[in-house]
């Protein structure tokens, strides 16, 4: 089939080269010039994914993935086109529709004969006859008119193993009530649905909320772990006892049932903000989701309160050595990071940071203001270079076991701060070492 995908992000641009492998005829378009040019003049991936680049550069080279910088250019002639833009959230809370509505209104003044579009951004219900509405009115302005499906496919992958969730994912949902559009999209979709049914068809609407049920339930998991790690603080109990001791129940699971820095990324924090706000706006309260995000707020300065009573507020002077950026391991993707509080905090507070993290250093360097007491370290090990303590945000496999007794010899204060409950605080203590966690009282 020719394929076309507008925006090469992490799920535009998965979406792309995981299509063009099967055998697929594929053009991603991408407006922003510095994306565009690595991946076009040089098939290198802008920002880091597992086993992306090795799938991009095969496939470009030969010649069933091809860029380019705009949907007139790179539309016509294709079947479907999948819409992959950034939904952010607006300072309400809303998801800004800007650039689906930009990609819908150009695709209308692009399209050449019949098309279906399938709208794989993260958006609120009512987004797809908003898709629809603006894919006509642009085929109506130039006074032609073709067939046109559109459909509501989100997508569930997750940074760091996005193509073995794309190609072997859970379920591939698809909404519309379109048969012809479906029929379509069953047989683009075919090589990844090979060995047991995963197509799940349903109304737009549906598929639109269940990606949005998805992400609130996870986050509500975790948010969940964190309030009950306070609790356990208080009354003198391990949160990690607690989670194996829940996550083996098999209603319960053991998955997103970590305490730690709270979630960050770009798809919880917007998502189950973008949640609240269509209840808001249907004149309903959310309560529960509000409180999810409320209590991820809290948490994301959960770290600093710890570093900040240890030194019962006197953070001037004071260095730390701060490993992990990206806001979880595999992935340089530093948006809403929990780190970014972290440091924005201990700057504030008159500390020092020295920080380190084996992919995101570039991506934060954008994302944080230049500041004389942030530095970027060349390695883990050239942030404990002077510092009093040391704090992990990220559990990178590179963090789990570090040599404690040599932290011990290094760190002028000779305290850690875990977290993410990365280490045993027993074994670390024997160090010599002060230790503390996320809820391990
Ligand atoms: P992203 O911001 O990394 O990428 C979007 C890209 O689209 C950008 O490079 C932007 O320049 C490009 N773009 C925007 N308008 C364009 C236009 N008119 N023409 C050409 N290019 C255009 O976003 P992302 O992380 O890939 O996420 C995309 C969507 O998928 C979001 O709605 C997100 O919520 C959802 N999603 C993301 C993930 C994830 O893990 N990142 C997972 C599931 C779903």
């Amino acid at each position: 089939m020719r394929v076309t995908v507008i925006g090469a992000g992490y799920v535009g641009l998965v979406t792309a080269a995981c299509f063009a492998d099967v055998g697929n005829q594929v053009t991603c378009i991408e407006r922003d010039a510095e994306r565009l040019s690595a991946l076009r003049d040089r098939a290198e991936v802008p920002f880091y994914e597992p086993g992306l680049s090795d799938l991009v550069r095969r496939n470009i080279e030969q010649g069933r993935l091809t860029l380019s910088p705009s949907i007139a250019e790179g539309l016509p002639g294709s079947q479907v086109c999948f819409i992959a833009v950034g939904t952010p959230s607006l300072p309400n809370g809303q998801a800004d529709l800007s650039q689906v509505e930009g990609a819908a209104t150009e695709i209308g003044r692009a399209m050449t004969g019949p098309l279906v579009v399938v709208q794989k951004s993260t958006a609120p219900v009512g987004t797809i006859p908003k898709v629809r509405a603006l894919v006509e009115a642009g085929l109506a302005a130039r006074g032609v008119s073709h067939r046109l499906g559109v459909v509501s496919n989100p997508e569930f992958l997750k940074e760091g193993s996005a193509i073995e969730d794309f190609t072997r994912g859970d379920r591939i949902v698809l909404g519309s009530d379109d048969p012809q559009a479906i029929a379509t999209m069953r047989e683009l979709y075919r090589p990844f649905n090979r060995n047991h049914e995963k197509i799940m068809v349903m109304d737009a609407a549906s598929a639109e909320l269940t990606k949005y049920a998805a992400n609130a339930m996870l986050a509500t998991r975790i948010s969940f772990m964190n309030e009950l790690a306070r609790i356990a603080e208080a009354v003198g109990a391990d949160i990690e006892q607690i989670r194996k001791g829940i996550g083996v129940d098999h209603r319960i699971g053991s998955h997103f049932l970590y305490a730690g820095a709270g979630y960050g990324g770009s798809c919880f924090p917007k998502d189950v903000k973008a949640l609240a706000h269509t209840a808001r706006e249907l004149g309903l309260h959310a309560e529960l989701v509000e409180a999810v995000e409320a209590v991820n707020q809290r948490q994301k300065l959960r770290v600093f309160e710890k570093i900040s009573d240890h030194y019962q507020g006197k953070l001037a002077g004071k260095t730390i050595a701060l490993w992990g950026l990206a806001f979880k391991p595999n992935t340089d993707d530093m948006r809403d990071a929990p780190s970014l509080d972290l440091i924005t905090a201990l700057l504030q507070a008159g500390a020092r940071v020295q920080t380190w993290d084996p992919v995101a250093v570039e991506m934060a360097r954008r994302l944080l203001p230049e500041h004389p007491a942030l530095e970027f370290s060349a390695d883990a090990r050239a942030t404990l270079s002077g510092a009093d303590a040391l704090v992990v945000i990220t559990e990178w496999h590179a963090f789990r076991s570090p040599d404690f007794t040599s932290l011990a010899a290094t760190l002028r204060d000779r305290v850690v701060f875990d977290g993410r409950n990365i280490w045993d605080p027993e074994f670390v203590r024997s160090t010599g070492l002060r230790y503390y966690g996320i809820g391990r009282g």
